[in-house]
């Protein structure tokens, strides 16, 4: 069968999914979305959309490159609305400190020319409000950026279409595997010669549809709005206040405007707020994470004590046992491909995830230095039980 025929259905309309879904397309595959609600009606919708360089491994760097090429050319090729407000990470020893100039380094290393280190007093003059007088430095990527997932999912469903490509409407509920596989989705059936599971957090139980285990861990997030009684004059940026490694959640928050925060709970270290069905979980906000959030922000912001809190929602971050992204063909059968995985991440990585998933599903291999890292078989020594 040549390439160009090659019949690819993604079940999942999520920033991995149809990030998955556009590339595939410009590979010249013949390519079907399935989402059971709209492009972006799962946890992509609920993110808060903010893409950042700031890591220090070279493979975590890589693929948050590609995905701050991606955004610039989403919005000067297709008019998606993007705020470059630039990304904070806060450090409170020298440990991190440390780490931050690794991490300016391989930024540096990777043409993210902007990273740099700041010092308490440049933060300060920078970002009056930001309370410094723990801080040793701050780790600053000025061109880092946020868009909003629903409106992402939307320019890359329009680009689907402009290839050839379709979204339907519904959940893929059974499949009889064989050459070519066949999905039902309610009453139609769908034939594919290569099935891509990019389900987020249903992706196990697209998974157990489709006959593969799908290592991975759920874990719901909650986020909330601050409004100040007063314009900033500036662009507030991400900022970022955990320690990496402490195995606690901190508090992140970005400008919504100039007289608005979203704000909420992070980690890299996974392990809170468990869910086991994501069907079945509570979406809006607890009175102890308003709570959190309130003491979090004037402990960080104290001259905004004015401020307004209003409950956002919650949702759920897909995260594979090593908060790796899993892109590649299940073990055994290169005609089902994963794409998922993002965690709290998911949506800076849906470009190269969806680069890589789409190599693999429509020419049989990845390309790129970093590609067959993400592959679902590290999981396969037990790790992912
Ligand atoms: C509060 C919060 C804040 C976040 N902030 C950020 C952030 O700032 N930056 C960032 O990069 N990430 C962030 N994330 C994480 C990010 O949202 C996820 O990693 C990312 O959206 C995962 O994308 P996905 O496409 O894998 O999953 P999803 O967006 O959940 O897409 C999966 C889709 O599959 C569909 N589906 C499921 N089963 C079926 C079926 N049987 N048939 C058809 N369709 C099906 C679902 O309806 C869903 O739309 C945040 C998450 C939360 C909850």
């Amino acid at each position: 069968m040549s390439e160009q025929s090659r019949r690819v259905v993604v079940i999942g309309g999520g920033a991995a999914g149809m990030s998955t879904a556009v590339h595939a397309a410009e590979l010249g595959g013949a390519v079907t979305v399935v989402e059971t609600r709209h492009p972006g009606g799962g946890s992509t919708g609920l993110s808060a959309g903010v893409f950042t360089t700031t890591y220090s491994d070279p493979l975590d760097v890589a693929l948050r490159v590609e995905g701050a090429a991606a955004l610039t050319a989403l919005q000067a090729d297709h008019g998606l609305p993007v705020c470059v407000n630039g990304f904070l990470r806060l450090a409170h020893g020298d440990d991190e400190a440390a780490l931050f100039r690794r991490s300016v380094e391989e930024q540096h290393r990777q043409g993210v020319a902007g990273a740099r280190l700041l010092t308490a007093d440049e933060i300060a003059s920078r970002f009056p409000e930001i309370r410094v007088d723990d801080v040793v430095a701050g780790l600053w990527a000025p061109d880092d950026a946020y868009t909003d997932g629903h409106l992402l999912c939307s320019v890359w469903a329009e680009q689907l279409i402009a290839l050839g490509g379709q979204v339907v409407r519904g959940a893929v509920d059974g499949f009889d595997p064989g050459a070519p596989h066949r999905l039902r989705v309610g009453d139609a059936t769908l034939e594919a010669d290569v099935v891509v599971n990019a389900a987020g957090a249903w992706a196990p139980r697209v998974g157990a549809l489709l006959g593969h285990h799908v290592p991975m861990v759920i874990e719901r997030h909650q986020l909330c709005f601050a409004h100040l009684d007063r314009p900033l004059g500036y662009l507030m940026p991400t900022v970022m206040d955990y320690a990496q490694g402490s195995g606690r959640l901190g508090v992140y928050f970005r400008a919504e405007g100039e007289q608005r925060l979203v704000a909420g709970l992070h980690s890299n270290d996974i392990g809170f707020d468990l869910v086991d069905d994501p069907d079945d979980f509570s979406p809006v906000c607890d009175a102890a994470f308003m709570e959190e959030m309130a003491e979090g922000l004037l402990d960080r912001l104290p001259t905004l004590d004015r401020m307004g809190l209003q409950e956002g929602y919650a949702g759920l971050y897909p995260y594979s046992p090593d908060g790796r992204p899993i892109v590649g063909p299940t073990p055994g059968d290169p005609s089902v491909v994963l794409a998922t995985g993002g965690g709290g991440v998911g949506v800076n990585l849906a470009p190269a995830i969806g680069r890589i998933a789409a190599e693999w599903a429509v020419h049989g291999a990845p390309s790129g230095p970093h590609a067959t890292a993400l592959t679902p078989e590290r999981f396969d020594e037990g790790a992912a039980a």
